[in-house]
């Protein structure tokens, strides 16, 4: 009998290793099982999950087990005498079974610290067949049937960059790996990292190869420490086998590819910024063009996609293009991750196809409102994004839907609120954020977020006058227009979304005065 336990970081915070522990214990002292752990399922409401693989090839799932309780469950689990309410409930089980999982296929159900698990579900078959049956050009064609777009938050479309970084004659070349997840509520990076690297490593080689470099980098957070150990496990166990260093695979291809840990500014995540950061400057954006697929990475050509964007490329290369394009709408291809959280009932990971309407996530799959509260609005796109309020809750997320609400996919962090919640403060809330973020280089940004965050504030205590409203719409335009980068562009899209949707709060804050 297996007995795996989920260690993600949200199962250790909730007290997964623990139960590891104690039944790491008991194996020790001569318990008969095979002890194993696996990433986040998704199901971080239900932490800590243990799964149970029964000899038979029978399978049970427990979820929130103590420290205290597993070994009785274990130990019962043996003669098939199943501690029920400890179960699964068919509900949580269907909630799972509604999601299209690409991008996380095998987070929560391998080991991420064992190279050979990845291998038994078709690991670097990919790599394998872009290596010895495909061109550079035809690798970056399947990537374009695809339709793959960026998932860090822009949705640029993935062929193009690859292939403006491969046209490029300038050596040597970068594949870089934009892990440096910093909105409030968003850890779908985190989570693939932590529950399938090589997944990621193995999307990086075959990007490196498209585009004909020899070197990748990963920026991470530092704030991310199981996943830059697992990282770092994958980085050795991968060369180790030959899927990374010298002479990949006897093709004589050469791709190795290397850790940055970022100091944890959410500016980073911007490309420019990012490059400058990992040349050791401080992290600023610069002007485009040049584009980093003309200048990077010490002034060479350098690609840049997130997590998810890399996690997709395999399963594109072992099942085709047309099969990632059958999912989604017509210029949304594909499958999402999003970290739902907030006032939801269930609040996890979960991966569903583009075009699916937000009701259905937050009811079919996040189970609704928590304490039964009536849905309010839902924050898309973290602190760059904007808030859809419920009378919309069947628009589709998707690219295109999104952005006509006045939301972003962004890299898919979704904030769930309830009826409680006050817009006003919630719009203060990320704009406290980016005002903290900014890198302080366009006046616009720096000062026009501080101005417009002292509005907030005034209004939020009741102490809003006249004219206010009119004041921070005003000032928005000045800061989308006047800022260089994507940070200060998006930064009053939370104000903006919450006025357009709820400006009766801001009315009422601002009637209401002390
Ligand atoms: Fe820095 Fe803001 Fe200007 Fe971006 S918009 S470069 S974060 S000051």
């Amino acid at each position: 009998m297996k007995v795996v336990v989920g260690l993600g970081s949200c199962g250790i915070a909730a007290g997964a290793k623990k139960v590891y522990d104690e039944l790491k214990e008991q194996v020790d002292q001569g318990l008969d099982i095979k002890l194993d752990i696996t990433g986040c399922v998704g199901m971080c409401h239900l932490e800590p999950i243990v799964d149970i693989y029964y000899d038979d090839g029978q399978f049970d799932r427990f979820v929130k087990v103590k420290d205290d309780e597993i070994i009785d469950l274990v130990n019962k689990a043996k003669e098939k005498n199943i501690i029920e309410d400890k179960k699964i409930s068919s509900e949580d089980e269907e909630a799972l079974k509604k999601q299209v999982r690409i991008a996380i296929e095998n987070c929560g159900v391998i080991n991420p610290e064992r190279i050979e698990e990845y291998i038994a579900r078709g690991g670097y078959k990919a790599l394998e067949k872009c290596l010895t049956q495909l061109s550079q050009d035809e690798i970056i064609e399947e990537i374009k049937i695809s339709g793959l777009r960026g998932r860090g938050g822009a949705g640029f479309p993935t062929w193009f960059k690859w292939n403006a970084a491969k046209v490029e004659k300038e050596t040597p070349k970068y594949m870089v790996c934009n892990a440096d997840e910093g909105d409030p509520g968003a850890f779908m990076d985190r989570s693939v990292l932590e529950g399938d690297p090589h997944r990621v490593l193995e999307g990086m080689i075959i990007g490196g190869y498209a585009i004909g470099a020899q070197e990748g980098i990963i920026y991470v957070r530092a704030e991310y420490p199981l996943a830059i150990k697992r990282l770092e496990i994958a980085i050795a166990q991968a060369k180790e086998k030959g899927y990374l260093g010298k002479n990949i695979l006897g093709t004589g291809f050469n791709f190795d590819i290397r850790i940055k840990a970022g100091a944890g500014a959410f500016v980073c995540g911007e490309e420019t910024a990012l490059i400058a950061s990992l040349e050791g400057e401080r992290g600023m954006p610069r002007l485009k063009p040049p584009f980093p697929a003309q200048k990077g990475y010490w002034g060479k050509p350098t690609n840049i996609n997130n997590v998810e964007t890399f996690a997709n490329v395999p399963w594109i290369i072992r099942n085709g293009g047309k099969a990632f394009a059958s999912y989604g709408t017509e210029k949304s291809k594909g499958t999402k991750v999003f970290a739902l959280t907030g006032k939801i009932k269930k609040g996890g990971l979960v991966e569903v196809p583009m075009g699916m309407p937000i009701k259905e996530i937050i009811y079919d799959i996040g189970g609704g409102i928590l304490n039964n509260k009536k849905f309010k609005a839902v924050q898309m796109g973290g602190p760059s994004g904007g808030c859809v309020p419920a009378f919309l809750e069947d628009v589709t997320v998707d690219y295109e839907s999104l952005t006509k609400v006045g939301a972003i996919m962004g890299s898919g962090g979704m904030v769930v609120m309830d009826e409680t919640t006050c817009m006003v403060d919630m719009a203060r809330f990320f704009l406290d954020f980016t005002r903290k973020e900014s890198c302080g280089k366009c006046v616009q940004c720096r000062l026009g977020t501080k101005r417009m965050l002292e509005i907030l504030e005034r209004i939020v205590e009741g102490n809003g006058r006249e004219g206010d409203i009119e004041l921070l719409e005003r000032l928005a335009v000045e800061v989308k227009d006047g800022s260089l980068c994507g940070l200060g562009q998006t930064a009053p899209n939370p104000v903006l979304s919450t006025i357009r949707y709820f400006r009766d709060e801001y009315e009422a804050h601002i009637r209401d005065k002390k």
